[in-house]
C-alpha cells in the first residue's frame, strides 16, 4: 500500500517506457501515484496520465523554474485544467532560489497568482520551496494559504519552519534524500512531524534514494523513503503506510481501494 503524492511520470525520461513503469508500480503494491504539473504542457499531460490510470491522479501549476513563461493567460488555461476529471491540487508552486531560473519577483507573483487561484477553486496546493523558506512562509501567510492547506513537497526546511507549515495545516513530504548520508537535517525533521502530518513521495524521475542513486528514479522507490521514515521514527511499516493512505485521502480527497 504505498503512496508516492508526488511524481513527474510525464518526464522525458520515462517516453521509452512509461506504461511498463506503471505497470510494474501496480505490481509493487504502488496504490496512489499524484503526479505533478510543472509547466502548463506537462499539467495537460498530468491530466491524461491521470485519465489513464486508476491509480494516478494529477495536479496542476507552474513550478517557479517556469514562472518566467506565465502571461496573461496562464492563470485562465490553469483553471479549465482545474476543472478536469481527477485534479486533486493546484502545483507544483512556490519558490527556488538555489537555481533562480526565472527572476525572483517573477516568481513570487506568479507563486501569489496561484495561491489565488486555488482558494477560489478550493483546492490545497503542493509547495516546492528550495532555499526560500522566509519568502515561502511569507507569501503562504499573506495570500492565506490557510484556507486551502496543503504539503510542502519534499521537506528541505528546519524543524522550526514544518511547525509554521504545519500551524497553516500543512502537510510534510518526505522524499529521497531523508536516506542520504549527509542529510542530518531532513532525519530530524523527520523525527519530529508527527505521523498524521507526514507524506511520503519520489519526486521521480529525480533525487532516487539510497541505495539506487545514480539511476533513474520511479514510484516504486518510494518504498526505500518509508523504510528510512520507520527506522527514524521506529515504527512499523503497516502503521506508516496506513497513516499515509489515511493522510492522502484527507488533503486531496481521494478514495484509495485499501
Ligand atoms: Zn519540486
Ligand atoms: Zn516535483
Amino acid at each position: 500500500m504505498l503512496v508516492d503524492t508526488h511524481a513527474h511520470l510525464d518526464d522525458k525520461r520515462f517516453d521509452n517506457d512509461r506504461e511498463e513503469v506503471i505497470k510494474r508500480c501496480v505490481e509493487e503494491g504502488v496504490v496512489c501515484i499524484i503526479n505533478a504539473g510543472s509547466s502548463l504542457s506537462s499539467s495537460i499531460k498530468a491530466v491524461s496520465l491521470a485519465a489513464e490510470h486508476s491509480i494516478i491522479y494529477a495536479t496542476v501549476g507552474i513550478h517557479p523554474h517556469d514562472a518566467k513563461t506565465a502571461d496573461g493567460y496562464t492563470t485562465e488555461l490553469l483553471r479549465s485544467l482545474a476543472g478536469k476529471d481527477k485534479v486533486v491540487a493546484i502545483g507544483e508552486i512556490g519558490l527556488d532560489y538555489h537555481y533562480d531560473f526565472s527572476p525572483r519577483d517573477k516568481q513570487q507573483q506568479v507563486f501569489r497568482e496561484q495561491i489565488g487561484l486555488a482558494r477560489e477553486l478550493k483546492l490545497p496546493i503542493v509547495v516546492h520551496d528550495r532555499e526560500a523558506h522566509g519568502d515561502i512562509l511569507k507569501i503562504l501567510k499573506e495570500e492565506r494559504a490557510v484556507e486551502v492547506g496543503g504539503v510542502m513537497h519534499c521537506f528541505s526546511g528546519s524543524k522550526e519552519t514544518a511547525k509554521e507549515c504545519m500551524d497553516m495545516d500543512f502537510f510534510i513530504s518526505f522524499a529521497g534524500p531523508v536516506t542520504f548520508d549527509n542529510a542530518k537535517r531532513a532525519k530530524e525533521v523527520a523525527s519530529y512531524v508527527p505521523v498524521d502530518r507526514l507524506l511520503t513521495e519520489t519526486d521521480c524521475p529525480y533525487l532516487t534514494p539510497v541505495p539506487l542513486r545514480g539511476r533513474r528514479n520511479y514510484p516504486g522507490n518510494v518504498k526505500f523513503v518509508v523504510e528510512e521514515i520507520c527506522r527514524i521514527k521506529n515504527l512499523e511499516r503497516e502503521r506508516l503506510l496506513e497513516t499515509v493512505v489515511d493522510n492522502t485521502i484527507k488533503l486531496f480527497g481521494i478514495d484509495i481501494t485499501r
